[in-house]
């Protein structure tokens, strides 16, 4: 029989793995890539896992990366900040210092010319020699300041390339930082940036509408099929969503199990439809757990608002809400508009929140 190992004993072992395992591969000793050969040996994720054993010996750090965006976007966005940060003050100092060196150069041109001007204006000390020396001196400053606002010419290209990259780095950064890591949807962020600029011009105030979507009973799909089912069923909702919507329309994941949409230029009555196709589709999905066990039927209710009833992004947020805790409370699984529920109290809403 195997002798019990006691959690310590157990961590010290993975800790150790780790570090033999990463040496053994020739994977530098960074943060990010303890977090990646960690989880890896965990097992806990068993797709990175295997991607971790796909590297084979010597994988770049490019393509450990590229998992670690993956499977730990929050690291990543700071690994990014941060080298983004420490080129921009290495690249700004150099090209300051680049300026200045020019400029005392030029400084000196200009001195040289002075001098050379002067000795032109006293026409009777002028001999052949002092002619001939004069040319030769502004010659040499005029060839030397040319080659060297070529060379600082190319430094500055080289360096708009350098700035040019980690322009695209913090592009990367921006959207990373919006978005969800577990279903690669819009995250919160965006969509409170999002739902802001309906109200920024009249088409969007007239046409714009939201519309919530929130899992059914997702508690009990959790405590009966296990968390990492629960995660692989937003993760389909997720693509459901996503894949049904057409170009210009605006899909997050605004919460645990929890749906924003947000649409554009259609009337109430297409919203409705629209939102009422998502919710069948969904109905009519056969989830599978991560060990392929039917996870049984998952449904969504939903609410919808349009922009037009609304004074702004709150107000409309939290119509549709309302709208959303009646298509709860009349049986869950079904889509509700909030123009038939103007009516209805804020303090029910109250209470369903708390419960
Ligand atoms: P209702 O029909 O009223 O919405 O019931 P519900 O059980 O879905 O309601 P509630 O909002 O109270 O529960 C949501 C649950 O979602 C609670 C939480 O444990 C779970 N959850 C939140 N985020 C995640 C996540 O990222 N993964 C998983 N697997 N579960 C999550
Ligand atoms: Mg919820
Ligand atoms: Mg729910």
């Amino acid at each position: 029989m195997q002798p019990a190992v006691a959690p310590a004993e157990r961590a010290n072992d993975i800790a150790l793995s780790v570090v033999t395992t990463m040496r053994q591969m020739g994977v530098v000793g960074l943060p990010r890539n303890y977090e990646i050969f960690y989880e890896a040996l965990t097992g806990s994720r068993p797709e990175l896992t295997l991607e971790v054993v796909a590297l084979g010996n010597r994988p770049s750090q490019q393509e450990l990366d590229r998992i670690g965006r993956k499977y730990f976007a929050h690291n990543h966005e700071q690994t990014i900040v941060e080298t983004a940060r420490e080129t921009l003050a290495r690249e700004l100092e150099s090209v300051a210092r680049l300026l200045r060196a020019e400029r005392v150069h030029i400084e000196k041109y200009g001195a040289i010319l002075n001098e050379t001007s002067d000795g032109l204006k006293n026409r009777h000390a002028l001999s052949r020699e002092l002619l001939q020396k004069i040319v030769g001196v502004m010659s040499s400053a005029t060839s030397s300041t040319i080659d060297h606002g070529r060379q600082v010419a190319e430094t500055l290209d080289e360096k708009s390339a350098e700035l040019e990259s980690v322009k695209s780095a913090l592009e990367e950064y921006k959207i990373l930082a919006e978005t969800d890591p577990l279903t690669h949807i819009w995250n919160r962020r965006a969509f409170d940036r999002r739902i802001a600029e309906i109200y920024n011009d009249r088409t969007g105030i007239l046409f714009g509408a939201l519309v919530l979507a929130d899992i059914d009973r997702f508690k009990a799909i959790n405590d009966r099929f296990g968390h990492p089912a629960g995660d692989k069923i937003i993760r389909q909702v997720a693509d459901i969503l996503r894949g049904s919507l057409g170009t210009g329309m605006f899909v997050a994941r605004t919460g645990g199990e929890e749906f924003a949409i947000i649409i554009e230029g259609v009337s109430e009555h297409a919203t409705f439809d629209l939102a009422d196709g998502l919710r069948a589709a969904i109905e009519q999905t056969h989830f599978l757990s991560p060990s392929s066990a039917a996870c049984g039927p998952v449904t969504v209710s939903m609410g919808v608002c349009m922009a037009s009833e609304a004074d702004g992004p709150e107000d409309l947020y939290a119509k549709a809400d309302r709208a959303l805790y009646r298509s709860k409370i009349s049986g869950r699984n079904r889509v509700t508009a909030f123009s038939t529920v103007r009516d209805r109290p804020l303090k029910s809403w109250m209470l369903y929140k708390r419960d």
